[in-house]
């Protein structure tokens, strides 16, 4: 079902934002995945096609394996441009905040967000605290891509949605449910991804640009990492993964080359949480996914700086890297005797 109906009072103040020609700036989370990029970049084709202009202001730049994305190469990105970001979020009439919620979420273009005219929010992240004029939030949404898409049929504007945007839209619920597997996948993900089909999508050519052009470098660290680096705790059913700082080095690492890596760990029997410790020069960067009824959200909540999604979820911590493992690690036996399976 979509998550959203044409009387619904959001909408209906959403719409009346929409009255007249707006400056939209469209904003997403730091270090941007495929349905930030592609739910901020086809929302932006689909404002446009309605008369406004758009802007898509990112905190940094994507990964290579989203820069194919229509639209990708009119973003302009804070960690190289930050006053024209902070200028884009500023002139104008609304700025959408798509795939996060909390303002930390977008780096340091979080005090213009905040001082931002009126802000709209569509996410599917779990407890929003995104200050705004029309929010829409729904945690049983697969993707916010696949919001998206269920506000602009509510709107009544879906012939809008042109080739571009449908490609866009389509990477992004592609991406967040792991190639339409995930339980987040439901029989209106299937239709919405059918439509964006007829629209233009092409599967296999977006599962293709996404999926299948990692580099030879990546591939090997990847290896080196499930051969060297994985320690499995089968009493627990948890699988913990860990990158440092030589291992990228020796490897030519470059920034998006680990992205998928933690969901290896789910794909041996009986495990139902993989975690994954990533050295970055500034910060351990922690990803978690599990299985079923094992929330990992909270967990990153309350002592990584984190949060996300019940089954998928991302945080940080100070090193040194070994200290931020050992202290999850001593965390782990109590969270997984809680949830059992
Ligand atoms: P990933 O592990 O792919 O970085 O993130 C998994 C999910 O958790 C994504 O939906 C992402 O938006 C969310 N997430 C990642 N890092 C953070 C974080 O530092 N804080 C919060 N609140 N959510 C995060
Ligand atoms: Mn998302």
């Amino acid at each position: 079902m979509p998550f959203v109906h044409r009387e619904h009072p959001e909408l209906l103040r959403l719409q009346a934002l929409l009255g007249g020609p707006r400056r939209c700036a469209i904003v997403t989370h730091y270090n941007p995945d495929g349905d930030a990029m592609g739910s901020s970049l086809g929302l932006a084709h689909i404002l446009r096609a309605m008369g406004h202009t758009a802007q898509v202001v990112l905190p940094n730049a994507p990964p290579p394996f989203l820069r194919w994305m229509p639209g990708a190469d009119g973003c302009i990105a804070a960690d190289t441009a930050a006053e024209r970001c902070r200028a884009a979020i500023a002139e104008a009439d609304i700025v959408f905040c798509l795939d996060f919620n909390r303002p930390d979420r977008v780096g340091v273009l979080e005090e213009a967000v905040r001082a931002a005219r009126q802000r709209v929010l569509i996410d599917h992240h779990q407890r929003p605290e995104i200050d705004a004029v029309a929010a829409f939030s729904d945690t049983a949404s697969c993707a916010t891509s696949q919001m998206v898409v269920d506000l602009v049929e509510a709107l009544g504007q879906a012939r809008l949605i042109g080739a571009d945007a449908a490609t866009c839209l389509y990477t992004g619920i592609m991406t967040d449910t792991g190639s339409f597997r995930f339980s987040s996948t439901t029989p209106h993900t299937l239709r919405v991804a059918a439509l964006l089909m007829e629209r233009g999508a092409v599967p296999d050519r977006i599962h293709a640009a996404v999926l299948d052009d990692h580099t030879e470098q990546r591939m090997r660290l990847m290896g080196f990492m499930l051969a060297e680096r994985m320690t499995v705790l089968q009493d627990l059913g948890c699988v913990v993964l860990v990158l440092r700082a030589g291992d990228l080095q020796r490897f030519g690492f470059s920034a998006g080359d680990t992205e998928g890596f933690v969901n290896l760990g789910l794909s041996m029997r009986g495990i139902r949480l993989s975690a994954f410790f990533l050295e970055r020069p500034d910060r351990i960067k922690i990803s978690l996914r599990s299985k079923g009824t094992l929330p990992v959200d909270r967990l990153l909540a309350d002592h990584f700086n984190g949060g996300g999604h019940v089954n998928a979820a991302g945080g940080h911590c100070e090193g040194p890297i070994d200290a931020c493992v050992q202290r999850f690690m001593d965390l782990l036996p109590a969270h997984i005797q809680a949830h059992p399976a």
